[in-house]
């Protein structure tokens, strides 16, 4: 609707200029070319914000969630982990800095706690009953 607006305004300072009526044409072009500044720089917004959306979507491709942490994968490197609540908040990736027992979020300050390892007992440890290899002989016979 705007478009056709803008062609019968164009076509408008076209007839002023055949009338011989400048000041009004070009005060007309004037603001026909305001106004298409402002249509500008809303398109290049939109423009942004749907590259931005489509960003955003191609990454929640390539996460993964460990039930507490996110994780990119990606060409089957993992990169992370990133701060859950900071993604699910704000949609930002936060790499969280690694402690001995626990991440942490330098954006929220939310820890995560890593797994416990299993300690494995002496009695856990089983030997194999023949040796792998012969034991080489010290000396020589
Ligand atoms: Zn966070």
């Amino acid at each position: 609707m705007q478009v056709l607006a803008h062609l019968s305004g164009f076509k408008r300072v076209l007839e002023l200029m055949k009338a011989g009526k400048t000041a009004e044409a070009t005060a007309l072009q004037k603001s026909l070319q305001d106004e298409f500044m402002v249509q500008f720089d809303e398109n290049e917004t939109l423009k942004r914000q749907l590259s931005e959306v489509a960003a955003v979507l191609d990454l929640s491709e390539c996460m993964s969630f460990d039930g507490q942490k996110y994780w990119l994968e990606e060409d089957g490197k993992r990169e992370g982990p990133y701060c859950q609540v900071c993604y699910d908040r704000d949609a930002t990736l936060v790499r969280l800095a690694e402690h001995d027992r626990h991440y942490e979020c330098r954006s929220c300050h939310n820890l995560y706690m890593k797994p416990k390892l299993k300690t494995v007992t002496r009695k856990e440890i089983t030997l194999p009953k023949t040796p792998l290899k012969e034991p080489i002989p010290i000396f020589a016979k």
